[in-house]
């Protein structure tokens, strides 16, 4: 609770520095990558174009990449939320929105319900910048899960400040519309919005052997299982997302648990909370609620004016309300380091099953993973490049372990791509590592930097290190404890 109370006090004070130019410190989500920089706020373009000349810069949107992918310490950070680059048009011939890179999911959101519309996906967190989410491969799940499969156009400024603008369609659209910083900075795009609309959302609590019985009918789904309940079929909480029936009436049922049931519902409603502040408790909870077997069902029809109902289905946002199972499971987290990779869609439970083998495995340690493990389906397939379903359908497997085990996270997705070769990752919460060359395509990764070095010929434009020792960019740069022991 101390270190909790720590660290909300060091992002209190990075915070109250937003707006400020500079030399700052800047940090990743939950902390575990930082370094300074020369924060410069881009006011307009003219500013962002003066700035880029003084040297080498990077882009940072809001900075809430947990990997590292946005910091690049000694050089000239473009501060892009900060910034003024605020464009927001709707165009109603089209339905398409175009969005400048100042401006925050939830402001994209805010204005396009003000026009009856909706982004086709979103990721369960609305306070990054459009453009960096979509240039990690933010992704929620369901139809066109990654958010940047929308995008009908991308502009950017080239390294002497030229602005250029790529469409759908354009040969090199596919590999700039998800380019994680490697192309920057972008300063606007264009995305196709939908109609809002109500879902039918059902909830369930069962076992992962009864997933894809209970997905029946569905068209979108994100499932998590309590990790520590049973190795061979651990306790699953299901969200499925249906269409709009006016015939299908909402539902509640309980079952299972006996005499002991009400504490076992109770637990389960509570598990978020007391995972958090009781964590020597979790594991006797877990098995707790999967010797009572109990199962639950509930039916709701979603807002179509919800802003988060991909993942808190209840009218309102989830932030402005008490917690409940769903948020419970689904909603952000303040206190762990998240660490994420995709795998093959149908491959999905069962190196679900073989991360909680290996990490019951750890447990001697003290090593244990925080909260749940989560699972988001990505059933279609996308034409960008870098698209998490470039290939194939997807599933996004969420990690969250204390910030001080980040590593044994790596050390995970590290086996699971052993296992799996086709593990392709979430460029703002993977371990980026060289090994993902494969999965991403040698000749993929070669064209982008081709498009890479013949718009930043001049070589100011840096992107993170562990994004240079993936794209084989050369030795790494003296970072600062390097430098200082005369290392590099
Ligand atoms: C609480 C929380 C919840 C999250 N939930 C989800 C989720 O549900 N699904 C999911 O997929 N991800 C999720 N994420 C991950 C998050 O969406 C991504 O890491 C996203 O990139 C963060 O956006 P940002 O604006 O903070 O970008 P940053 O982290 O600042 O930057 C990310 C990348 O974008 C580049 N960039 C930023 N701005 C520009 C620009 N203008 N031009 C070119 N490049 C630029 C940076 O250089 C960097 O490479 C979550 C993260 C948090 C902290």
């Amino acid at each position: 609770m101390i270190q909790e109370w720590k660290r909300g006090r060091v992002q209190r004070r990075l915070e109250d520095q937003e707006g400020r130019e500079g030399l700052r410190r800047i940090a990743t989500w939950i902390h575990v990558f930082r370094g300074e920089a020369e924060a410069r706020i881009p006011r307009d373009e003219a500013k962002l174009c003066a700035d880029m000349a003084m040297g080498r810069y990077s882009c940072v949107g809001k900075s809430h990449s947990y990997n590292g992918v946005q910091i690049v310490p000694g050089v000239n950070a473009m501060m892009m939320r900060e910034g003024g680059l605020d464009r927001l048009d709707y165009d109603p011939a089209t339905g398409i929105a175009t969005v400048g890179a100042s401006v925050s999911v939830e402001q994209l959101k805010l204005f396009l319900l003000g026009h009856k519309r909706r982004l086709i996906n979103s990721g369960n967190y609305m306070q990054q910048t459009v453009v960096g989410a979509l240039a990690t491969g933010t992704h929620g799940f369901g139809d066109r899960a990654v958010m940047a499969d929308a995008v009908t156009s991308v502009t950017f400024l080239d390294d002497s400040g030229q602005r250029h603008t790529l469409s759908r369609g354009d040969p090199e659209f596919p590999y700039v519309a998800l380019s994680f910083g490697t192309i920057a900075p972008i300063v606007e795009l264009s995305l196709e919005t939908v109609p809002t609309e109500a879902f039918i959302s059902t909830s369930h609590v069962n076992r992962l052997s009864n997933l894809r019985a209970l997905q029946k009918g569905a068209i979108a789904s994100n499932w998590c299982i309590l990790p520590y309940t049973d190795l061979d079929d651990p306790v699953m909480m299901l969200h499925a997302l249906s269409p709009f029936d006016p015939a299908v009436k909402t539902k509640k049922e309980r079952s299972g648990g006996g005499f002991f049931a009400p504490v076992a519902r109770w637990v389960i409603g509570k598990y978020q909370w007391l995972d958090r502040w009781v964590p020597k408790w979790r594991r006797p909870l877990q098995r707790f609620i999967h010797k009572l077997n109990v199962t639950q069902v509930d039916r709701i029809i979603t807002d179509p004016e919800d802003l988060d109902y991909l993942y808190d289905p209840k009218k309102g946002q989830a932030k402005d309300r008490a917690p409940d199972i769903l948020r419970g499971c689904f909603s952000t987290t303040y206190t762990g380091y998240n660490l994420a990779f995709f795998v093959p869609l149908e491959k999905a439970p069962a190196i679900v099953k073989f991360i909680i083998r290996e990490a019951d495995g750890l447990r001697d340690l003290g090593f244990f993973l925080k909260g749940v493990i989560s699972v988001r389906e990505l059933p279609g397939t996308s034409d960008l490049v870098f698209a998490a379903n470039h290939t194939q359908p997807m599933a996004a497997i969420d990690l969250f372990a204390d910030p001080r085990d980040y590593a044994w996270l790596e050390r995970l997705q590290r086996l699971v791509m052993q296992y799996e070769p086709d593990t392709r990752p979430h460029f703002g919460k993977s371990a980026l590592m060289p090994e993902m060359r494969d999965s991403l395509g040698e000749q993929h990764l070669d064209r982008l930097m081709a498009i890479h070095r013949r718009h930043y010929p001049q070589g100011r434009l840096m992107f993170s290190e562990r994004v240079r020792a993936f794209l084989q960019t050369g030795k790494p740069l003296p970072g600062e404890p390097a430098a200082d022991a005369n290392l590099a």
